[in-house]
């Protein structure tokens, strides 16, 4: 598995490539938009990761050229705005997932290996606490307990679990599962929310589905997570 990393804050960029090499992955870094988007279209990669504010062209760009190439490789922007415009602009501009500065490495590996899971490679299932969430079979497992999850209920808890203890907003949720334009609502996600508690509670997991005034959501467990 290949992966290029645009970023322009080189601590950054050459950390990040360290820790995706020591999991494993091949990782290149370059810290322009013009060099990124040339090696993008080397269509050698299996994922980039692109960040928003750059030098010469802006993630933005960058991820809208790439797929006016039909280069469906998957994007992972990474934005120190958490503002829902930006996120909704980097969305309508080709990338697949944002993860908000600052992030840590556990959250940054599970977006990176639920993205190549998407394309169809290796990695088959995250995990919280003592429950795991099967990506072939959109099963909830705990020990020998296991619960299927429709469709919409399964993308909000992979969503839920990459975060991990990080919050994650009504809105991402909302624009990641239902997507932008749709009609629904924030109370759909409650509703969904409301769903998953019980699927869990329903196959004994320890995870616990945390609502945040205006933060949204995280987990937590009752063991080690
Ligand atoms: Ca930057």
């Amino acid at each position: 598995m290949k992966i290029l990393i645009i970023e322009d804050e080189k601590v950054l960029a050459d950390s990040l490539k360290l820790m995706l090499q020591s999991k494993g992955f091949e990782a290149d870094a370059v810290y322009d938009g013009e060099s990124g988007e040339q090696y993008a279209m080397l269509n050698i990669y299996d994922l980039i990761i692109l960040d928003i504010m750059l030098p010469k062209q802006n993630g933005y760009q960058v991820a809208k050229h790439i797929r006016q190439q039909h280069n469906s490789v998957p994007i992972l922007m990474l934005t120190a705005r958490s503002d829902i415009d930006d996120k909704v602009h980097g969305l309508d501009s080709g990338a697949d997932y944002y993860l908000t500065k600052p992030f840590d490495a556990r959250e940054l590996l599970a977006c990176v290996n639920a993205l190549l899971r998407r394309q169809g490679s290796q990695v088959n299932e995250l995990g919280f606490g003592n429950t795991r969430l099967d990506m072939e079979s959109a099963s909830l497992i705990c020990g020998d307990n296991s619960v299927r999850l429709s469709a919409r209920e399964f993308e909000v808890m992979r969503m839920l679990m990459a975060s991990g203890t990080n919050h994650i907003s009504k809105e991402t949720l909302l624009t990641k599962v239902w997507g932008y334009d749709s009609n629904a609502v924030e109370n759909h996600v409650e509703v969904y929310v409301g769903f998953l508690r019980k699927k869990l509670v329903s196959i004994g997991s320890d995870v616990r589905i945390e609502a945040v005034r205006r933060l949204g959501y995280h987990l937590e467990c009752d063991g080690k997570c």
